[in-house]
């Protein structure tokens, strides 16, 4: 293998994630980036997603046990994860109300939380209202 094409499955790699709704399991990147790298093997895709964490261009996130990839620097945000097709999706708004550095009951000093919630996406909720 060359060094050029390793730097583009590097890219496309990096593009797949960079474009999702919300991080990626290692088949789901494996899908997309089959669209422009038909030959591209699931070995390959666990190598350069460890290139790409090691490079921390992109960070692991561990969601019902298993990891899922996304793109550093997208801020403070959490994940929706649906629980009828299983997407999980990043969203921008935060349904926590204690501020950072705030004194929990009993001392606990605050610093940071993670929060995911569960229900079902856009798409999922259209579909059940058809149903009716
Ligand atoms: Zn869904
Ligand atoms: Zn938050």
């Amino acid at each position: 293998m060359t060094a050029r094409r390793s730097t583009r499955q590097r890219d496309v790699i990096a593009r797949v994630l960079q474009d999702a709704p919300g991080p990626l399991g290692v088949t789901e990147v494996h899908a997309c980036a089959q669209a422009e790298l038909p030959r591209l093997g699931i070995a390959t895709v666990y190598r350069t997603l460890k290139l790409l964490t090691e490079e921390r261009r992109i960070h692991p996130v561990l969601l019902d046990g298993e990891t899922l990839y996304e793109t550093v620097g997208r801020g403070h945000h959490h994940h929706f994860s649906c629980t009828r097709c299983g997407r999980v999706f990043t969203l921008h708004t935060c349904p926590v109300t204690l501020p950072s550095s705030a004194v929990y009951p009993g001392g606990f000093v605050v610093e940071a939380h993670e929060v995911t919630l569960y229900g079902q996406c856009p798409e999922c909720a259209a579909r059940k209202t058809g149903a009716h």
